[in-house]
């Protein structure tokens, strides 16, 4: 057969319309999508035959038409951002969106926003209200403070407060507190943006409450001190705790804020994790400002969470930033939903995933291990790679508790052969993805962050996987 007959062999638009399989697709897929996926499937076979492609394999391709323009079509609809299963064991994953939240809020969130919502408005009054109101009083009761606002993450938190309080004038921040947390957030920068000058006092580690006051002047604006969240000063360090720094700012009457970090509210150490300062334990040392994130330890929606004194918030809210900053109704009703866990202590930890992840026991884990490897098992996986039950230590992530191992199980593959990292990659591009961890060529299933209901699709990628592999072997 000729070129040009295989050139005719491949259907023509119109017709191709009528095949039965991208028929199908007219109720999910636009037109468009549809007729650019056919150009697009059409004119990789003319180029196949221009590249002198065997007359057979194309043939295989005019055949298989329908499948490919259905694929490309798919593919081309899809959402973008989508749910992925973390299988990584780093509960606060900032690149996998941090905190995952209760689907019960949804539920919540769902009725506010699919119509209109007391967003801005007071229903006792009958007039314009604040959209930060739905929060200050739930937020008092778990917290105890005066006052609170929302806005966009902790980063603007922190340059909202310090640009209020302190633009213009100095900050005093210990040398040892002067961090960056991925993505660009360094203490010195947002300090830079927010106007105010960076006063650093001690050294790297130690500081002393004397180099706070000798550093005091009528240009000081605020003391601030930083949750050195994700690194850890060991061996010969002191630090000035927020208790005795109280002194100084009250003396001189200088506000004193604090910049927690991962805001946690309970106590973790009675879940065996190394001890958080809380945010209740700022505010008790008599810190007037505190600054969290809403989707780190807290466990909820993306925002930066500014408790403390009164005076200052109301102070914030007139400042022009807090306009650029603000929350949507979605993150607001998500986090007033998130924070009513909070006022039942014994529930709060199996209703907020991220901290029913970070304190499930040891027999739990094991459980959840040998549910997974079962669901292997019984698709005869362990004939075809090595499947092991390991123990593993997870991360808290989210540049929460550097130093924390949490003793985890890991479902363990080890390929006899075929690539390992190609295997990752068919995992990682399943229709749900899959992302898993490689350490010295094996895949580590972490079942930590891994839903009970999530395991069945990990299997069955896991098996998508293994038969991707051998495909590639034939
Ligand atoms: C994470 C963190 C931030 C940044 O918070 P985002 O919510 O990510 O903007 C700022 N300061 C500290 C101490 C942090 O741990």
């Amino acid at each position: 057969m000729s070129d040009i007959n295989l050139y005719k062999m491949i259907p023509k638009v119109d017709e191709l319309l009528e095949n039965e399989l991208i028929k199908n697709l007219e109720d999910k897929v636009a037109r468009k999508t549809i007729v650019d996926s056919i150009r697009l499937a059409t004119e990789s076979i003319r180029a196949s035959i221009n590249g002198g492609k065997e007359h057979e394999e194309i043939k295989e391709m005019i055949r298989e038409l329908g499948e490919t323009v259905v694929r490309l079509a798919s593919k081309k609809s899809s959402f973008k951002l989508r749910p992925v299963i973390n299988a990584t064991g780093v509960v606060i994953h900032t690149n996998l969106g941090r905190s995952p939240v209760n689907p019960e809020i949804l539920d919540h969130l769902r009725e506010v926003a699919k119509g209109y919502s007391n967003l801005e408005y007071d229903l006792e009054m009958g007039s314009r209200g604040s959209r930060y109101s739905h929060l200050e009083e739930v937020v008092a009761e778990i917290t105890g403070a005066e006052s609170a606002m929302v806005v966009n993450n902790n980063a603007a938190a922190v340059l909202l407060v310090l640009s209020t309080l302190a633009s213009g004038k100095e900050v005093i921040v210990s040398r040892g507190e002067l961090i960056e947390i991925g993505g660009a957030f360094r203490v010195p920068d947002v300090m830079a943006q927010s106007g105010a000058k960076l006063i650093e006092v001690g050294t790297t580690n130690k500081t002393h409450k004397r180099d706070y006051e000798a550093s005091i002047s009528e240009d000081t604006g605020a003391i601030m001190k930083v949750h050195t969240s994700n690194y850890r000063i060991m061996g010969f360090t002191s630090a000035v705790e927020a208790s005795e720094l109280k002194d100084v700012s009250k003396k001189n009457n200088i506000p004193l804020i604090e910049d927690l970090g991962s805001g946690v509210l309970v106590d973790l150490s009675r879940y065996g994790i190394t001890y958080e300062p809380t945010v209740m334990d700022s505010l008790k040392n008599g810190v007037d400002v505190v600054t969290f994130s809403g989707d780190k330890l807290l466990g909820g929606p993306q925002a930066g969470i500014i408790v403390g004194r009164k005076k200052f918030i109301d102070q914030m809210k007139k400042n022009p930033l807090t306009r650029a900053f603000r929350v949507d109704k979605f993150t607001i009703s998500a986090l007033e939903a998130t924070f009513r866990y909070y006022l039942d202590e014994d529930t709060v930890v199996s209703k907020i995933p991220t901290l029913k992840m970070l304190t499930y026991s040891r027999e739990i884990l094991q459980e959840k291990g040998e549910r997974l490897m079962g669901m292997l098992s019984r698709e005869d996986l362990q004939k075809r790679v090595g499947l092991t039950l390991q123990d593993d230590y997870s991360e808290v992530g989210g540049g929460s508790l550097p130093m924390e191992k949490l003793p985890t199980k890991c479902v363990v593959i080890e390929l006899e052969e075929g690539s390992t990292a190609r295997f990752e990659e068919l995992l990682r591009t399943n229709t749900i993805p899959v992302i898993a961890r490689i350490y010295r060529d094996k895949v580590y299933l972490d079942v930590r962050t891994i839903d009970d209901s999530e395991m069945e699709i990990v299997s069955k990628a896991v098996r998508r996987a293994i038969d991707g592999l051998e495909e590639c072997k034939k």
